[in-house]
């Protein structure tokens, strides 16, 4: 069983150790790693991963949203077809949030051909400039 977390527990009545402070050894007198039975735990506030300072990597952002995009894969696979139409319109989102993002980047100074370079598998300027350089062509319908 992991440790637990201090700063979920309130103050101890059984060794007295103050709330957020680990339980003591009453014959040692030194921290235990579990606390005493019955101990009250409190209900700490929630603080946004953001605050925590998570998801402030991009790594672990984009690590974050692709999970989140498998996750709802997923779901979809156990739910209808108007959560399928939901992930679908995701497409949509993602396409103008690549236009957007290479917008920022153009505006930075990169290059399409340092912007093509850089995709996985790399591309070339020209390939991005087509797909994404231009105003997204209306659907025919
Ligand atoms: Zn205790």
């Amino acid at each position: 069983m992991p440790s637990p977390g201090w700063e979920r527990y309130d103050v101890c009545r059984k060794c007295e150790a103050p709330a957020g402070e680990a339980c003591l050894n009453l014959r040692r007198n030194k921290p235990t790693t579990r606390a005493h039975p019955g101990r009250r735990r409190v209900k700490l506030p929630y603080v946004p991963p953001r605050e925590k300072g998570g998801y402030t990597d991009h790594g672990r952002f984009f690590g974050m949203l692709t999970r989140m995009v498998e996750a709802a894969g997923r779901r979809v696979r156990h739910a209808d077809v108007s959560e399928l139409a939901a992930l679908v319109a995701i497409q949509d989102d993602l396409e103008q949030a690549i236009r957007d993002g290479i917008a920022g980047l153009r505006e930075d100074g990169y290059s399409w051909k340092s912007i093509g370079e850089g995709l996985t598998p790399p591309v070339s300027g020209q390939a991005v400039y087509m797909r994404y350089g231009k105003p997204k062509a209306e659907k025919a319908s």
